[in-house]
């Protein structure tokens, strides 16, 4: 996994777009904002079971892609909000891990090679280290299923019984897998600050992602989902806010933008005022020091 060698590869910047009309609309929305990078849903991420993809769809998808210049690696397709799988109980789990399989099938019909999802929560039914095990073994089961997917785990705010909010709780999941290679990481950053990583001076950054390098390791890093936060730190609250605009500020994604560590990977806004969507990767890309898409 990840064998190329990031550092020489641009940054990917976009936002999780909508697919409302269908999949393939996705990377046309995207580069409407002057994307080269986006997250989207395959299928409604509010309801266990969708339609299969059609062939047009797919090939539509394909093609719009193809158009824009988005690679698979700019990519971070996102799984729906119902699954567990970490679940305590063996019928709900199994549903679970029933569409996570679909779900990583429908990225690879898509052509795509990350599937990004929340760990899981334990409901204060069994254990964490248990529901790490647990949630282990579920991915262990999907990527079987699958010839290629990544699975890419997000890092959480913690918020209720959410587990993966600690980087020691992410590389659990890692150890107690049996096909680790299958697995990357997507860091989100207003959900690690709810999880008690400060980012709000470039020290706290080097520290924070310092933490990250040595318990996860940025081999391992697929992804990530770059927004303000609303709540302060260790709040373990999910509450997202635009860049600059929240208790993060703007410090921590100008030391993303200017950090190789963070290249080649889709980096993408899930900032709770689209209309400046374009404006904030315009903003991101000026700290990079690189040009601006029209
Ligand atoms: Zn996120
Ligand atoms: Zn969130």
């Amino acid at each position: 996994m990840q064998a190329v060698n990031r550092k020489d590869k641009p940054y990917y910047v976009g936002a999780h777009v909508s697919a409302a009309g269908g999949v393939e609309n996705a990377p046309l929305n995207a580069a409407a904002i002057g994307a080269n990078a986006f997250a989207v849903f395959t299928k409604n991420q509010r309801q266990w079971v969708s339609k299969p993809l059609t062939s047009e769809s797919i090939s539509a998808f394909k093609a719009n892609c193809e158009k824009h210049g988005f690679l698979p690696e700019q990519i971070l397709p996102h799984d729906s909000y119902l699954i567990n799988l970490g679940h305590p109980e063996q019928e709900p789990l199994q549903k679970s891990r029933d569409a996570f399989i679909d779900e990583m099938q429908r990225c690879e019909q898509l052509g795509l090679c990350y599937l990004n999802f929340h760990p899981g929560s334990h409901l204060k039914k069994i254990d964490e280290s248990a529901c790490l095990a647990r949630i282990a073994e579920s991915i262990d089961i999907a990527t079987a299923e699958s010839d290629s997917v990544i699975a890419v785990i997000e890092t959480t705010a913690g918020q209720g019984t959410n587990l993966g909010y600690k980087f020691d709780e992410i590389a659990a999941i890692l150890d107690h897998s049996k096909n680790p290679d299958r697995i990357g990481v997507c860091i989100d950053t207003c959900h690690i600050f709810a999880a008690g990583y400060d980012l709000r001076t470039a020290e706290a950054c080097e520290a924070s992602f310092g933490d990250f390098e040595r318990l996860v390791g940025f081999d391992k890093l697929c992804g990530m989902h770059i927004n303000d936060a609303k709540v302060k730190l260790g709040s373990r609250v999910d509450r997202h806010h635009s860049l600059g605009q929240g208790e993060i500020g703007w410090e921590a994604f100008r030391y993303i933008m200017q950090d190789d560590r963070f290249r080649g990977v889709p980096l993408c806004l899930e900032t709770i005022d689209e209309t400046i969507w374009a404006e904030e990767i315009q903003q991101l890309r000026q700290f990079a020091g690189e040009a601006i898409r029209a």
